[in-house]
């Protein structure tokens, strides 16, 4: 298994909560294999993470000690919290408040004081005292299913693909190099996801206009 031979790869798995919350959002049985692929992995000694979208909904089970002692159990030593953006009109109400941010917020403080042997992270909060946004090779960047190397999950433009170029060259794309050297990244704006907000203005970039 190529975790086994790289050991500076780390999987992170995607879950939403329980069986019923993942499933629903993932497709059914999808939990059930998520289960079973930590439970390969810390037989066979590999380090790995889950990562968690925050909504409204889900926000106070995934914070809960009964779902991290779960992870935990099965050799979970990362979390991400996602905070939900919303991509797609009429799910704006997924979305956390200000004052739901600033709960998930102190509770991740709590959760780094009380669980050692665990790293939690939360995007975007942890931006703030970062820097700002991390997008566009900055600290990082995404790379889609289909090979497009992309700002970041919540802003999925690209105007270049690893499939047809290194890693190094994709970091250097116009579109990346257009957004670091300008004032995007630490731009004000309202919480949340600064390149979600400013995304006609990303997209504009990438039509080079
Ligand atoms: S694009 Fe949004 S979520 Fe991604 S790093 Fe920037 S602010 Fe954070």
């Amino acid at each position: 298994m190529k975790f086994d031979r790289c050991r500076n790869l780390i999987p992170v798995m995607s879950i939403e909560g329980d069986r019923e919350r993942t499933d629903s959002r993932r497709g059914k049985g999808i939990y059930d294999r998520l289960i079973a692929t930590m439970d390969g992995f810390y037989r066979r000694h590999l380090m790995f993470g889950a990562s968690v979208t925050v909504t409204k909904e889900n926000m106070v089970s995934v914070l809960s000690d009964d779902f991290i002692s779960e992870l935990a159990k099965r050799g979970c030593r990362l979390i991400i919290y996602v905070e939900y953006v919303p991509m797609s009109a009429g799910t704006e109400d997924l979305a956390p408040s200000d004052a739901e941010r600033e709960y998930l917020t102190g509770r991740i403080a709590e959760l780094r004081k009380s669980r050692d042997g665990a790293m939690f992270l939360s995007f975007p909060g942890d931006e703030k005292e970062s820097g700002g946004c991390f997008a566009a090779g900055r600290a990082f960047f995404h790379i889609n299913s289909h090979g497009g190397a992309e700002p970041c999950p919540f802003s999925p433009f690209s105007d270049i693909n690893v499939r047809d170029t290194s890693l190094r060259e994709a970091v250097a794309s116009r579109l990346f190099r257009e957004l670091r050297s300008g004032s995007l990244l630490a731009a004000e704006h309202d919480g949340g996801c600064v390149l979600y907000e400013k995304r006609e203005q990303v997209q504009a970039l990438l039509s080079g206009e």
